[in-house]
Parts: structure tokens; C-alpha cells; sequence
């Protein structure tokens, strides 16, 4: 029974489950993971040492693997360094995933990425950042460069009363839960939204597990996947509803996304990353079988339409700010991310009416574009790894 629950329209959308999953393994998945490869998109520049805003930093962090690889140590100036970093031997520092590669070439902003702003978080700073470049912002130079395809999000280890802090803080401070229909939809979305996010970093960390910590083997952990996603059925209902909100707030921009620079000093890749940007906006499979995976012209219509708009704004913002409180590196820097690809995604279907120009009224950050469809592509993760490994599961066919 649990197999067929995830037939139909995903809810609040436009397209079902079964034309979403073909279409993720088909047309979305295969391009968007060539994508993240590509020099503009795998390096995200970031704040990595934030001060946390509601409390201390606790360093719940149990496995090294929690730790970001940034740049060679002695590439990164002393004073950029967070105070309570400096405090660690030399062991905790060891990047473990480090690899020649993961030198990252810290001239590219005077080569690359021109005409470009970038800051740490839109939604904190946005007042502050309005026309400034990056390398004018002040802020910029505390953020460094890093390579998101050698720090993979997975099982960190990170868990217990710090990060179940944050997820209650994001679930009740920010976006409560809300148990009825009376609710607005503009009110339930944002839960869903999250929720949808929560979803694909726990069905990260099952799809890549630390199995046995003595041989270092990593591999799947379907219970986890069962335990905590699969056995909530509005979890996945949730984790498709974000992946398809996500990729209309993309489809929606096209026009921008398809102008949009994406130079790096390297004419090879970034004519690829151009032609797997058009592939992903305007796909004539995707036009077909998708053309509108959710209607945001039902958003924001209410009475108290621009009220609701307005709180949605203020809640995001603090859900952002939450971010800089998660107390293992790489979940920060996953969470950072894809926090601000959904906000850029909620920007795009905010700011953007159906009747105007895009490329008037829209301005987004690199940082903006990358988060963006970096989180398109994790969620297309998620959504395969759900469709291929949920039905067998929910017919108990678990080897445990
Ligand atoms: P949690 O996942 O912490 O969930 C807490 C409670 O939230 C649950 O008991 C349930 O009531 C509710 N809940 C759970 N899922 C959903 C959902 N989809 N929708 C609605 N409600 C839900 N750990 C890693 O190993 N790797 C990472 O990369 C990583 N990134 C993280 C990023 C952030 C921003 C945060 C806050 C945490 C991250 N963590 C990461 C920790 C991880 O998410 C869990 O918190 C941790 O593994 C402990 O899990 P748990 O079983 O206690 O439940």
C-alpha cells in the first residue's frame, strides 16, 4: 500500500510522481550533475566562522569528516581565522578529504567571475551589499573558496542536542508547524519547504554512511533511510514538492539564468557550463511532459497577500541566520547552501511577475546562481535515491 501512496499530482503542484521521476532520471539528474562540476559552480565562496547569533558555537562535531577542505592551511591568513579554530591542535585541522585538487586558485576573482556581486548571506546582509562587488565588500575577504565536489555532503556525524536545536528552532521559531487546513498556503509552504530540504540532508546521510568507523567503509544505510524519511510518507511528499518548487523558481529564470556570466578564464568549460545551463531551461522533454511544476500565481493572492509575503520574508531570514549555528563545518556549509538556493528560489517566484521582463526586475548574486542549482541537484539526488530505494524498502526487503 505504502508503494502506491506516491502516485498523482505531487500536492500543491503541477505534474505527477511518476512523470517527475522520468524526467529527473532522464533529462534533470544527468545534466545537472555535470553541471555542479563545472568550475563555476563547484567553488562556493563562504563564511565559514560565523558567530552564531542565538548561542555559543558548541562544536558537536564527533567525526573529523565533519571539517570543510578549504584551501592549503598556509594559503589562509591567521587573522582570518575564526578565535575558537585557532584554540585546536594541528590534528583537527587535517582536511580529510584534501587532495592536490583541492588547492583552490585564490586569484580567481580578478579573472574570473566578473560583473558578479557576491556576499555571505543576501537575506542577513541584503541592505548592506545593494551594488557593492565583491571586492568591495568588507565582509568578502573573511569568505573563502570551496570546492564543493571535494567536500561531499554526507554522514558527518553531527547529531544530538545541537543540531536537533536547530532543526526545532527552524520547525517552531520559524516556521511552525501547522496541523490544520486553515492555514494559508502561503503559511504551509514554507513548513513544506523546509521540511523538503530536511528530507534530502537525511537521505544524504543515508546515502552515504560511515558504516564501520574501525575500516573507514562507507556506503548506504537503508534503515536510516526508512527510519527517518520513508516511513513519513509526507516527508517524500515534501522532498518532491521542494525539488519541483525549486526547478519551476529555475525554469522561471530562465531567461536571466541563460544571460547570466558564467566565465572562469577557462573558454572550454564555461562554453560546457553554458550549454548545460540551456539544456537544463529550456528542455523540450521538460517543456512537454513539466511545463509549469508549480504555480506560484496562486501564491501571494490572498487577502493579506503582501502581509504574508512580508512575515514569509522575516521568517526566511532568521532561518538563515540559524544556519550560522550548526555546529559541524561541512553540514554549515551544506546548510548555508542550500538555505540560500531556497531563498533564492523563493526571490525568483516573489520578485518575479508573470507579466514583467525578467531581466528588469531580477538580480541575483553568483553565490545566488550556485546555491540554486546546487540545491536543484542535490534534491535530484534525493528524489532518485528515494525512487530507486523506497519501494523495495517499503516491501521490507531490507538485507539487515
Ligand atoms: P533529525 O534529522 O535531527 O530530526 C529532528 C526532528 O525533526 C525529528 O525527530 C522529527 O520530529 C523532525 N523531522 C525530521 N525530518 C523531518 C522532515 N523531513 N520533515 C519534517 N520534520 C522532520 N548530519 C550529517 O551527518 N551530515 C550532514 O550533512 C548534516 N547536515 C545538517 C545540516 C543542518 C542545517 C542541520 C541542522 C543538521 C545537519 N545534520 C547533518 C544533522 C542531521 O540533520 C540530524 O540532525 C542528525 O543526524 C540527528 O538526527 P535525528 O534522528 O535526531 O533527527
Amino acid at each position: 500500500k505504502d508503494k502506491h501512496k506516491y502516485s498523482g499530482v505531487v500536492e500543491d503542484c503541477c505534474c505527477d510522481y511518476e512523470t517527475v521521476d522520468h524526467l529527473n532520471e532522464q533529462v534533470l539528474h544527468p545534466s545537472l550533475q555535470e553541471l555542479v562540476k563545472t568550475p563555476f559552480f563547484r567553488y562556493f565562496k563562504v563564511k565559514l566562522w560565523c558567530d552564531c547569533p542565538f548561542w555559543p558555537d558548541d562544536g558537536m562535531c564527533r567525526l573529523r569528516d565533519c571539517s570543510v577542505c578549504e584551501c592549503p592551511d598556509s594559503e589562509f591568513p591567521e587573522s582570518f581565522k575564526n578565535p575558537l579554530r585557532r584554540g585546536l591542535s594541528s590534528e583537527d585541522l587535517v582536511c580529510q578529504e584534501g587532495k592536490p585538487q583541492a588547492a583552490v586558485d585564490r586569484t580567481l576573482d580578478s579573472k574570473a567571475f566578473r560583473g558578479w556581486t557576491v556576499t555571505d548571506n543576501p537575506w542577513t546582509n541584503d541592505d548592506e551589499t545593494d551594488n557593492v562587488t565583491d571586492s568591495a565588500f568588507p565582509f568578502a575577504a573573511e569568505m573563502t573558496y570551496v570546492n564543493l565536489q571535494l567536500n561531499p555532503e554526507r554522514y558527518t556525524g553531527y547529531t544530538g542536542p545541537s543540531a536537533r536545536r536547530i532543526w526545532d528552532a527552524v520547525y517552531s521559531e520559524n516556521c511552525p508547524k501547522y496541523p490544520s487546513e486553515e492555514l494559508c498556503q502561503e503559511e504551509k509552504i514554507l513548513y513544506k519547504l523546509i521540511s523538503g530540504l530536511h528530507s534530502s540532508i537525511s537521505v544524504h546521510i543515508a546515502a552515504d554512511y560511515l558504516l564501520d568507523e574501525a575500516t573507514n567503509s562507507w556506503g548506504e544505510n537503508l534503515t536510516l533511510l526508512y527510519d527517518r524519511v520513508l516511513r513519513y510518507p509526507d516527508r517524500v511528499r515534501n522532498l518532491y514538492f521542494t525539488f519541483l518548487f525549486v526547478l519551476r523558481a529555475v525554469t522561471k529564470a530562465a531567461d536571466y539564468l541563460e544571460q547570466a556570466e558564467y566565465e572562469t578564464g577557462n573558454p572550454t568549460e564555461d562554453l560546457k557550463t553554458q550549454s548545460l545551463m540551456k539544456q537544463l531551461l529550456y528542455n523540450p522533454k521538460l517543456q512537454a511532459a513539466c511545463p509549469l511544476p508549480f504555480d506560484e500565481a496562486k501564491l501571494w493572492k490572498g487577502q493579506s497577500g503582501p502581509e504574508l509575503k512580508q512575515r514569509i520574508q522575516g521568517q526566511f531570514r532568521n532561518i538563515s541566520a540559524l544556519m550560522d549555528c550548526v555546529g559541524c563545518e561541512k553540514c554549515r556549509l551544506w546548510g548555508k547552501l542550500q538555505v540560500l538556493g531556497l531563498g533564492t528560489a523563493l526571490k525568483i517566484l516573489f520578485s518575479v511577475n508573470g507579466q514583467e521582463h525578467l531581466g528588469q526586475t531580477l538580480q541575483l548574486q553568483r553565490n545566488e546562481v550556485i546555491a540554486l542549482m546546487n540545491l536543484l541537484n542535490r534534491l535530484s539526488e534525493s528524489v532518485i535515491f528515494v525512487h530507486e530505494k523506497g519501494p523495495s524498502i517499503m516491501e521490507g526487503q531490507i538485507s539487515s
